[in-house]
């Protein structure tokens, strides 16, 4: 069963830029995968498309089997997204976030506070949860986005540079956080462009190079190449 799986696909911006050219990736059900590429290789193009933010050019993308062009409810349903950048609304409520998005995907009431609470906790962010989330510091509002993209128990889990401008204490915080839900069943693709980080997390890495999957392979299989 594969989590993810992405054929021939191509992004052409409206300015004519070309940010990917033909990616083929498959990522297997219960897998840790890191994409990995510099600034501007395709990464965020690729993720973007696969949780419906971004309309690809050409090509497909199947999440758990659901197909992005025939059955888009249904493959968001299966995904959470974290974006890069903070896209909430500062002046809510840390707690009003998260039983806003469990409303906007239909969970009751009573389940979404268990939810909430549970991941609040989790996350050390359960003392936090009557603020407004313009005063969270950087390292929370980035486990406060984690944390809204569990709400709906998605079988994938997707991370823009969770880590970026992360302090170490954090990051290794984060790894074993993430480490855990994979083993408890997640599947988890983020992007780095920390070789560290990847080798580190994931058991499978992709590399993009120019809008182009340049390598793909299990990572004690590259770690041997190099
Ligand atoms: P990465 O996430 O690996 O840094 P991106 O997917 O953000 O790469 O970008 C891939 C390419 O597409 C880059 O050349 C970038 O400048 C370009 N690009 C990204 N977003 C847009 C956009 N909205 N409009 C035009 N070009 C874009
Ligand atoms: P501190 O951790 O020192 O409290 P923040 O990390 O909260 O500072 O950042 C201060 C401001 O910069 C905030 O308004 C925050 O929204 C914004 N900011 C910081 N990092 C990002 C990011 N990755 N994306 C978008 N906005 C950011």
């Amino acid at each position: 069963m594969f989590a993810l799986e992405i054929t021939e696909l191509t992004k052409e911006y409206k300015n004519g830029v070309k940010a990917l050219q033909g990616v083929n990736l498959r990522v297997q059900a219960g897998d840790f995968y890191a994409l990995l590429g510099h600034n501007g290789a395709g990464k965020s193009t690729t993720i973007g498309i696969v949780s419906t933010l971004i309309n690809k050019t050409a090509g497909k993308v199947k999440v758990f089997g659901y197909d992005l062009d025939s059955q888009p409810a249904l493959l968001k349903q299966q995904i959470g997204l974290v974006p890069q950048e903070f896209n909430f609304n500062q002046f809510e409520k840390v707690i009003d976030i998260l039983s806003n998005q469990a409303g906007y995907y239909g969970i009751r009431r009573a389940e979404a506070e268990k939810r909430a609470e549970y991941w609040l906790k989790k996350l050390d962010l359960w003392d936090k949860k009557e603020q407004q989330a313009m005063r969270l510091s950087g390292g929370m509002k980035r486990r406060l986005m984690i944390a809204r993209a569990l709400m709906h128990q998605p079988r994938l889990l997707i991370l823009d540079e969770p880590t970026a401008g992360v302090d170490i204490e954090l990051r290794r915080t984060m790894w074993t956080f993430l480490q855990e839900l994979n083993r408890q069943g997640t599947t988890i693709i983020l992007t780095t462009h920390y070789l560290e980080e990847a080798e580190m997390l994931c058991r499978h890495i992709g590399i993009i190079q120019q809008g182009r999957l340049v390598i793909d392979m299990p990572m004690k299989d590259l770690l041997a190449k190099l």
